[in-house]
């Protein structure tokens, strides 16, 4: 049986007849570029997060940039951020000036530990980006507390973790300024780029939502000198229905998760996603890891299964990062997740045939 990697399906069903009636309702009220339906969505993603601000912006790389603008992180600044994580937040440092500093993650849960942190830190260090990656959450009570001890900023890096819970207190509350993407595949998904921060501080959001508009203050009046970032009504409007079913969404994708888990123990060297105590999972991302990693990748593709791999190359060995001027060997966590690491197929309306066929198919390769 075929199975994608991921596919947007009517999950809950009627979901996507809601979607088409918000579109058409837009095109209707022909706004297109913030206005009320930006409005209305940022004021329910704020409720949702328990957050008291939330601002909509371009994508997921913007809410980092901006994020990171708001908090005036810049050059001369250091910024310690996991080696392993999506290149996009990397860059994101990167484009405001600071050096990002690669740190080696936990060896079971693959977020920022205190002890990559402790050995990172230098007196340049101005801040902390913690990825919820994969969907899980970073140990926020003790990353916060390092950076309180430390007099450091922290950014909380969301895209892949909408909703997600550490000791019941929602990821994009606890960083002075937290980046969330919508791009379409994320747990929280528009239909096209889109992305939000979030922050508890008022003057950052007030800001930010001059930054994302040229630094307009008022109608041709500017405060800053501010780009655009600006998120769009059509997708805003997706997203205000689609906000209304996340918990089912990370519900269906926790119980996908859960039968994953439960049928994939001890076979093969395969080893599987581990949570911490006290940290939540929403499963953006299904990733087991295998030295056989390659050989099993290629099974499944004859059997018609895609999987895909989160990431095979880290940034360090990218030539886009030369300059920082890391080699192989030097943050072996990191590349040895690089090496074994493959993500299953998991999304909100995946059937229970197609993930039996996956776990079949992945028991048949390694007996
Ligand atoms: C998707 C993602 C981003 C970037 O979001 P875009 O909306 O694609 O710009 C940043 N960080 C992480 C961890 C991501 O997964």
């Amino acid at each position: 049986m075929p199975v994608p990697f991921f596919e947007l399906r009517d999950f809950p069903v009627g979901i996507e007849a809601a979607i088409q009636g918000k579109v058409m309702a837009e095109l209707a009220e022909k706004r297109f570029v913030l206005g009320p339906a930006v409005e209305a969505f940022e004021e329910a993603f704020a409720a949702y997060v328990q957050v008291p601000q939330a601002v909509g912006v371009g994508n997921g790389y913007d809410a980092l940039v901006l994020s990171l603008k708001a908090l005036g992180i810049g050059p001369g600044d250091e910024v310690l951020l996991p080696g392993n994580t999506y290149i996009a937040t990397i860059n994101a440092v990167q484009q405001v000036g600071a050096k990002p500093v690669l740190v080696e993650p936990d060896a079971s849960t693959y977020n920022l530990s205190l002890t990559g942190l402790q050995e990172a830190l230098t007196p340049n260090v101005k801040a902390i980006l913690p990825v919820h990656l994969y969907g899980q959450t970073c140990d926020m009570p003790t990353l916060m507390q390092f950076a309180q001890e430390h007099g450091l900023l922290v950014v909380e890096d969301c895209a892949q973790a909408h909703g997600a819970e550490v000791g019941g207190q929602k990821v994009g509350t606890f960083g002075q300024a937290n980046a969330f993407s919508f791009y379409p595949t994320k747990n929280l998904g528009a239909l096209g780029d889109g992305g939000a921060v979030t922050t508890n501080n008022p003057e950052v959001a007030a800001f930010l939502r001059q930054y994302r508009n040229y630094g307009q203050s008022e109608r041709y009046l500017y405060e800053v000198v501010g780009v655009n970032s600006r998120l769009d009504s059509l997708q805003a409007a997706v997203l205000s229905v689609k906000l209304q079913h996340l918990q089912a969404l990370n519900a269906e994708r926790q119980l996908l998760a859960g039968i994953y888990l439960q049928e994939l123990q001890e076979v093969g060297d395969l080893i599987l996603p581990e949570t911490q105590a006290g940290c939540g999972h929403v499963y953006h991302l299904f990733v087991v890891r295998t030295a056989r990693r390659d050989q099993l990748q290629q099974y499944l593709q004859t059997q018609g299964i895609t999987t895909l791999i989160h990431y095979p190359v880290p940034a360090h060995l990218q030539a886009s990062y030369a300059h920082l001027g890391l080699a192989k060997g030097d943050l072996p966590l990191t590349e040895e997740l690089a090496l074994t690491s493959v993500s299953l197929p998991l999304f909100p309306g995946m059937t229970s045939q197609e993930q039996a066929a996956v776990i079949i198919a992945i028991k048949k390769f390694f007996s």
